[in-house]
């Protein structure tokens, strides 16, 4: 019987890609740089493999903000200034939150029913003031950030900090719904809890990860849960 429900922030309830291309281009306009089609490609590709640097511990947050842009640049041989482009960025990704189709309707459906957690990776303060743009605070329970816990996703020590908050709970009758199968299914699996992968674009389903349940839309979770 499942009673704790852990739900991922980013591309699960909040559409981080969506809000990356409004905050990249607002950015580039403020710069007086031109937007082309090839820009937010490449800050996918270099923002995804500087994540799975993070997830793995290979790379510092802070460590993040100083390259990601200016790695971009380089790839895209646009000659401006990086930090100053993550600074613009970041200031326009607090404003600007987008919600994943059907994310309110599911937390408005979980809150009764379930402890509903969020766990993210992404900065405290940024991820506190997007989510304050919209109207998920008061249906969640427990917001677990890994910068103010010490250890991130998929780290034992990042559940370890979020169950000695959650007093009575355990990962047994605890599930984590997300996107990221290097983050959120590989750590709830590893934790002993049960695991729902967000597949929304239909990437195909690796074997190495036994996964309990898979859905593409989050109306499906309404069927699990
Ligand atoms: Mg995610």
């Amino acid at each position: 019987m499942i009673q704790t429900v852990f739900l991922d922030i980013d591309n699960t309830l909040l559409d981080f890609n969506e809000c990356a291309k409004a905050s990249s281009m607002k950015a580039f306009r403020d710069l007086n740089l031109t937007f082309h089609d090839e820009v937010f490609p490449v800050f996918i590709e270099e923002n995804d493999k500087l994540w799975l640097k993070i997830e793995d511990g290979s790379l510092t947050r802070e460590e993040l903000h100083k390259i990601r842009w200016q790695l971009i640049f380089d790839r895209l041989q646009i000659d401006a200034d990086g930090i100053l482009m993550e600074k613009l960025f970041l200031h326009h990704i607090k404003e600007s939150p987008v919600l994943m189709s059907g994310a309110l309707d599911l937390l408005t459906y979980l809150s009764p029913k379930y402890t509903v957690c969020l766990a993210s990776n992404a900065p405290e303060q940024q991820q506190l003031k997007r989510l304050a743009h919209t109207p998920i605070p008061p249906l969640v329970d427990y917001i677990f950030l890994s910068e103010a816990l010490g250890a991130a996703k998929p780290e034992k020590a990042f559940f370890d900090a979020c169950f000695a908050r959650l007093l009575g709970a355990s990962p047994e009758t605890s599930i984590i719904i997300g996107d990221s199968l290097t983050a959120d299914i590989s750590g709830g699996m590893a934790y002993g809890m049960k695991t729902c992968w967000f597949n929304p674009k239909h990437l195909p389903h690796p074997t190495e990860y036994n996964i309990d349940y898979v859905v593409h839309s989050l109306m499906e979770i309404q069927k699990i849960l």
